[in-house]
């Protein structure tokens, strides 16, 4: 099986807002799949459908061949997924390295899970490695909140990263950027896929185009269109709803 998350006619309405309406999809292993569509389309909504966040109404989410619609986000966070936020979840009165340690604790057996994070030889060896990889060493003692918007954008792939997903969902990472944290995030999220599968939601178009595997369009809640960069530019359909033209 080469698809690690599987998306079935997946429906929720926030009143008679349908957000998410009837969306199928499939991410290809160590490819990276993204998200695109205009403000509201439902794309974080899609997401929290994805994490546990949010329960659908309808439809299923199969993680690695699992059903995991019913899941609660922990048993899906075992199952190896693992997600980012258009609104940082870093804690910024912990240490760079701090929170990475969190994150990756979870690679500690259970024996070993409570123990003092000193103890935790596992997951401080992850956390150096994260550290060394995301270029944070000389950062591994400031504050998370003393951090630039790009390092903390940084440091947030690097703490989903730390427990070794098989999936990571990346709500907008280049969000706030500047052109060159933009540029480096792309290259460093490129890099991942070495170990995981993507997928992505952003708004920069060019990145998207550069970047991507596999683009689907959101329109109103609805899976507008869904193949390569090329084929979803060349929709009809997606040029008349999304590109204006
Ligand atoms: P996107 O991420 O594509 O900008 P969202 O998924 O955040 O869009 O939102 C899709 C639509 O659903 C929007 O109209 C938004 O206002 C609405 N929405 C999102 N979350 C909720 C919620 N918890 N309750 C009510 N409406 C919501
Ligand atoms: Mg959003």
């Amino acid at each position: 099986m080469t698809s690690v998350l599987e998306v079935r006619n997946l429906s929720i309405a926030f009143g008679g807002l349908r957000a998410v309406d009837d969306v199928s999809f499939a991410a290809q292993r160590h490819r990276i799949t993204t998200v695109i569509g205009p403000n509201g389309a439902g794309k974080s909504t899609l997401f929290n459908l994805i994490s546990g966040a949010l329960m659908p109404q309808a439809g299923q989410v199969i993680v690695d061949g699992v059903d995991m619609t019913d899941a609660a986000p922990e048993r899906r966070q075992a199952a190896g997924l693992s997600r980012s936020f258009q609104i940082t979840n870093l804690f910024f009165e912990l240490t760079v390295a701090e929170n990475i340690r969190l994150a990756a604790q979870i690679l500690e057996p259970a024996s070993r899970r409570f123990l003092p994070l000193r103890a935790s030889t596992r997951a401080r060896a992850k956390t150096d490695e994260m550290l060394e990889r995301f270029e944070l060493t000389h950062r591994r003692d400031e504050l998370a909140g003393h951090l630039s918007h790009g390092d903390q954008r940084r440091l947030e792939i690097a703490v989903c990263l730390a427990s070794e997903p098989k999936l990571l969902l990346l709500d907008e990472p280049t969000q706030g950027m500047s052109h060159g944290d933009t540029a480096n995030t792309a290259a460093l999220v490129r890099s991942l896929t070495d170990d995981v599968t993507v997928l992505l939601i952003e708004h920069d178009i060019a990145l998207v185009m550069d970047l991507s595997d596999h683009v689907i369009v959101m329109h109103q809640g609805r899976n507008l269109a869904d193949g390569t960069p090329q084929a979803v530019r060349a929709n009809p359909a997606v040029q008349a709803a999304y590109f204006g033209q």
